[in-house]
């Protein structure tokens, strides 16, 4: 496994492996690796000749309020991790590498966008759009894994590779859990012991709500007045929104009926957590 910082490096090495004719899979991330992006890791292996991680804590994609200089970093532990999951190559640049003067050129995401983590994190999808566009030229992958924790993330990533036309196959994963159901994230290190116990909640109100709309509940306000207590009632939380949508087009409903998606943020003291589900009823 090969450890790459430099764009023009990383370029000049994905041109070959294209002119051996390899497949490359691409898992782009923040790092912090747990099992959620080793999943993503593995999946690519299987798909592909050539697997490409990158790390990245993309600054364009925090507010000014966020948690950018405290976001978890351990790049040796990340490293080692890597290579057992199976990557070739960690593009690993620092800020200054991929963002060397003012930007010329922004890009703005325009739909999928005002709802959800869009509405809660002004910005946050220009950023994220921003350094995809970025990476995936610099890896030029065949395929893409993104994680359907960040749903909201998807459905965008689907938006911009279809509108600019990127020769990328994108590839959602399921959401990978703790044993009690709290999906995995970095940010998952910053609850108290008592928010820990606390936060499965979450996951719970998803498949508490999901069984009702099962049941034949078709009104989605009933579904988010019962979400929204029972998270109050188990979770010492401040929850930012509970919401429910079409997906992936992210628009409002009066029935539920078709593919659609509920997510929820919550924030606790030191972290804000996300989750959600996806399924066609
Ligand atoms: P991040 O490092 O948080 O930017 O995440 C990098 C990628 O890993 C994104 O595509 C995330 O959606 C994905 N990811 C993060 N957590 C999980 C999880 N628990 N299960 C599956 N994918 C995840």
């Amino acid at each position: 496994m090969k450890v790459i910082s430099k764009i023009s490096q990383m370029q000049a090495i994905m041109k070959q492996e294209r002119m051996n004719g390899r497949t490359i899979g691409f898992v782009p991330t923040m790092g912090y690796l747990h099992e959620g992006h080793l999943t993503l890791l593995q999946r690519a292996r299987q798909e592909n000749d050539i697997v490409v991680l990158s790390i990245f804590v993309n600054p364009t994609q925090f507010g000014p309020n966020e948690d950018f200089d405290a976001y978890p970093r351990n790049f040796e532990r990340d490293e080692q991790l890597a290579k057992k999951a199976g990557a070739d190559y960690v593009f690993y640049p620092d800020v200054e590498e991929m963002y060397p003067r003012k930007m010329s050129v922004a890009v703005t995401v325009t739909e999928r966008v005002n709802v959800l983590c869009g509405k809660q994190r002004e910005g946050h999808f220009d950023g994220v759009a921003t350094v995809l566009i970025k990476l995936f030229h610099i890896v030029t992958p065949d395929r893409a894994y993104f994680g359907m924790k960040d749903a909201q993330q998807v459905a965008v990533v689907d938006g911009l590779v279809h509108d600019y036309n990127f020769p990328i196959e994108l590839v959602p994963v399921e959401t990978v859990r703790e044993k009690d159901g709290l999906a995995k994230s970095s940010r998952n290190v910053y609850l108290t012991e008592t928010e820990r116990e606390e936060a499965p909640a979450l996951y719970k109100s998803l498949k508490l709500a999901k069984e009702r709309i099962d049941s034949g509940e078709r009104n989605p306000e009933a579904i988010l007045s019962f979400m929204k207590d029972y998270i109050q009632t188990h979770t010492s939380g401040i929850i930012d929104y509970i919401e429910i949508y079409s997906y992936p087009e992210l628009k409002e409903i009066d029935t539920l009926e078709g593919r659609i998606i509920i997510a929820l943020a919550v924030k606790f003291s030191k972290a804000r957590l996300i989750d959600n589900m996806t399924w066609t009823v």
